[in-house]
């Protein structure tokens, strides 16, 4: 291990971390404040440029902490929108990506919160490479921190945490990197712009509620039946459908949010007729949205298994099964599906580490 690897993440503290690190360097404790002001308004990334704090301290934490956590080694832009594709490369040298999507006058930015996925989903390109760790919360905010350094902060409205990796794996950075994007002297996103998408780790969802934090949610549902879930999604046999509903209402109840159900439409397994009924008995016991995702197909990849018998569902037949779930009196979106020419859309992020 080099030196840097060995150096505090400043970016890993949250403000009261940070004001009780600074403190035990001796210095005063609004000195933290204007180092978060630094870092995350100013988007400072190095401490010679903080021109307000005393040179000895600026000295000290050149010597026991680093800022930037992420270089940027390659960007992909799609050329039918303006979708950017982003690799960057943590100081161990892993490779994570981070998608912008610009659509009329929302930006939004799509971040990872792992190094590749432990959940293995069938129809995501993601679990196909595997697993190699968790990110830590100054690693996942830098995708964004770097991202608005190059475009200017204003011009990122939205993060959405539906890159790599199931966030609520990875509850503890996760929740560290929300409470630095949501910490009032943090200028820029506001908690109804930053959604967590989740494929369901029941206990994290209650936790998460219980930050008062009150960010969006959605939830990875894509099958109202625990056995086609379970299938698809792993991850069903060990925290069921059931459950994670239970979990979801806690959230919609505590948090007044309402919950997103992200539905990737595959032919045959989730677009017939009985899901769509199971679909709007659902939806009508909690407060909540369908997003329909057209599925990007990963067969190019060459997956085994149920994988590579995936298809997506004809676009006419999503719209259809999008009126009918309408007439029910549901709330449906389909999801744009955007750069896909880069492999930047939903589930097409994978990288060999
Ligand atoms: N682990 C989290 C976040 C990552 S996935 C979760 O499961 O929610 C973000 C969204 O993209 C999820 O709804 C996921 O189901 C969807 N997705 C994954 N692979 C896809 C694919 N090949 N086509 C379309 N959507 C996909």
């Amino acid at each position: 291990m080099n030196s840097t690897e060995n150096k505090l993440k400043i970016k890993d503290l949250t403000r009261s971390e940070l004001q009780s690190y600074i403190i035990g360097l001796g210095a005063k404790k609004y000195r933290a404040d204007q180092i978060f002001n630094w870092l995350y308004n100013n988007l400072s990334e190095d401490f010679d440029s903080m021109q307000n704090i005393p040179k000895e301290l600026r000295q000290l934490l050149n010597e026991k902490s680093i800022i930037s956590t992420l270089r940027k080694i390659n960007q992909d832009n799609s050329t039918g929108t303006l979708t950017r594709k982003f690799l960057f490369e943590t100081i161990d040298g892993k490779k994570i990506e981070s998608v912008l999507i610009p659509d009329n006058d929302r930006n939004t930015l799509c971040i990872s919160t792992q190094v590749g996925c432990p959940l293995d989903c069938k129809f995501c390109a993601t679990g196909l490479m595997g697993y190699t760790r968790n990110l830590s919360a100054g690693e996942i905010l830098d995708q964004y921190l770097s991202t608005a350094k190059e475009y200017g902060k204003e011009k990122i409205t939205n993060i959405v945490y539906m890159g790599m990796g199931e966030p609520l794996i990875n509850y503890e950075a996760t929740e560290k990197s929300l409470r630095l994007l949501t910490d009032e002297m943090n200028e820029g996103i506001t908690r109804n712009r930053i959604t967590v998408s989740t494929a369901g780790i029941p206990k994290r969802i209650i936790d998460l509620a219980n930050t008062d934090m009150r960010v969006k949610l959605a939830f990875s549902l894509h099958s109202c039946f625990e056995d086609i879930r379970s299938k698809i999604m792993p991850i069903n046999k060990k925290y069921s459908l059931a459950e994670n509903l239970k979990a979801l209402q806690y959230y919609a109840n505590k948090t007044k949010t309402k919950i997103t159900f992200e539905y990737t439409m595959l032919k045959g397994l989730n677009d017939r007729e009985e899901d769509i009924r199971a679909l709007a008995k659902l939806t009508s016991q909690l407060h909540s949205k369908i997003n329909i995702i057209p599925f990007n197909s990963i067969k190019h990849m060459d997956p085994d298994g149920i994988s590579g018998e995936l298809e997506p569902t004809p676009l006419d037949k999503i719209y259809r099964f999008a009126e009918k779930l309408r007439e029910r009196k549901v709330t449906v979106l389909i999801r744009d599906t955007q750069g896909d020419d880069i492999a930047a859309a939903c589930g097409q992020l994978a990288i060999k580490n």
